[in-house]
């Protein structure tokens, strides 16, 4: 079981949070103009890279806000918790 820091809330369990996907993932600005392999690609393809990730995590029975967790794969720890649009320390990119 995680134990996760809302950046909000402080230090919660998981079972209050939702994972929403990989964070470096954008939404194409006009979808409408992509093929729809690209669109699969899209909706159904992700990374899944062994090692560090940042994944936008809500705290959905808590405060309802989104935010950016960075968190190892193969260890599960957590390095930090950020609000949307906050980077992580320097030299801690991820994809
Ligand atoms: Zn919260």
């Amino acid at each position: 079981m995680l134990l996760i820091k809302c950046p909000y809330c402080g230090v919660r369990d998981q079972t209050e949070f939702r994972c929403g996907g990989e964070a470096s993932r954008a939404r194409p600005d006009h979808p409408e103009h992509i093929s729809d392999p690209d669109w699969a690609q899209y909706l159904f393809y992700r990374e899944n890279p062994k090692g560090l990730l940042r994944e936008r995590w809500v705290h959905r029975y808590g405060c309802g806000q989104w935010f950016i967790v960075s968190r190892d794969t193969v260890t599960h720890d957590i390095l930090d918790s950020l609000p949307m649009g906050d980077l992580p320390p320097k030299g801690r990119d991820a994809p």
